[in-house]
């Protein structure tokens, strides 16, 4: 069914994207949004409160996130139903990408109510387009599982992605998953965006080789990863030697020999155990 978002007398739920660091990224068309509805949900109200503060807008605040996103959503469609203009912020960026937002989003479509989104900024893409990697297609994956065995296994289904790809990190976890994208990966180009927008936005470009030595101590605030995609790394054809020098060159990089038969094996496409016994003879 077709309906116009600002044509039609279908009630509209917006989505406000806000600054992911410095306030002179908040819209014109953010800010009026939010002067003009009747109710605020966000993540945190403490947040957004100093946001609408900054910009002069008073308005009642409704929190709605990830543990209560369910329960809230139905009240904020109820309020919505019955005439009152809704906006929803998250904390920073963009609603629903890592951040609460799209059950949101799915309940208000299913009772009738149509969305619109306010522009504004978001990390990743940021940190993409100055990456200086390949930007014509792009994988976001956000935040790695916090749990290692986990992580391990999402970064082994990118493992042949071309495209670029998108990772979202917090500083206390930076040294850990930088050693297992190198790990994984091996020594692919990537791009460390920290801090965007702000004071201390800084661009960290190189091979992971390079990226995993940084003291993890320099890496504080909020930040980026992006790496390359998988780059002609599928090589069937490789002969016995070859395979025995690529495991010996990844266990030089520091990667231990079990590690390093795995990743042979998927670049090379052949068993794991033909990679133990090519290196081990
Ligand atoms: N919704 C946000 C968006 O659209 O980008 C993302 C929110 S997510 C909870 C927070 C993560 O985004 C941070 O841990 C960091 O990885 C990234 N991020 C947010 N602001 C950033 C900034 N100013 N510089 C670098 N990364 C940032």
């Amino acid at each position: 069914m077709r309906s116009q978002n600002f044509n039609s007398d279908k009630p509209l739920l917006y989505l406000v994207a806000t600054p992911i660091g410095n306030l002179s990224e908040m819209s014109p068309r953010a800010i009026e949004t939010l002067q003009n509805a009747d109710i605020i949900a966000c993540e945190d109200t403490r947040v957004t409160g100093k946001l609408l503060k900054f910009f002069n807008i008073s308005k009642p605040l409704v929190s709605l996130r990830e543990h209560n996103e369910v329960s809230e959503a139905s009240k904020l469609i109820a309020r919505i139903l019955g005439g009152e203009k809704v906006a929803y912020a998250s904390d920073a960026g963009y609603p629903c990408i890592s951040d609460p937002g799209a059950k949101l989003v799915q309940l208000a479509l299913q009772n009738g109510i149509n969305i619109s989104t306010v522009s504004g900024p978001n990390a990743g893409l940021n940190a993409l387009v100055a990456s200086g990697l390949d930007t014509t297609h792009f994988y976001f994956h956000g935040f790695l599982n916090a749990k290692e065995s986990v992580a391990k296994n999402e970064l082994q289904e990118m493992i042949r992605r071309k495209e670029t790809i998108i990772l979202y990190e917090a500083p206390h976890r930076i040294s850990k998953t930088l050693n297992l994208l190198f790990e994984t990966f091996g020594d692919r180009y990537a791009c460390i965006a920290r801090e965007l927008t702000k004071q201390h936005e800084e661009y960290i470009r190189g091979p992971l080789s390079e990226l995993v030595e940084i003291d993890p101590a320099t890496l504080k605030g909020e930040m980026v990863i992006v790496v390359d995609g998988c780059k002609n790394e599928i090589k069937p054809d490789l002969n016995n030697e070859e395979i025995y020098q690529m495991v010996k060159n990844f266990v030089g990089m520091g990667m231990s020999t079990k590690d390093a038969i795995k990743r042979v094996s998927e670049i090379a496409n052949v068993s794991k155990n033909q990679v133990y016994k090519i290196y081990h003879c």
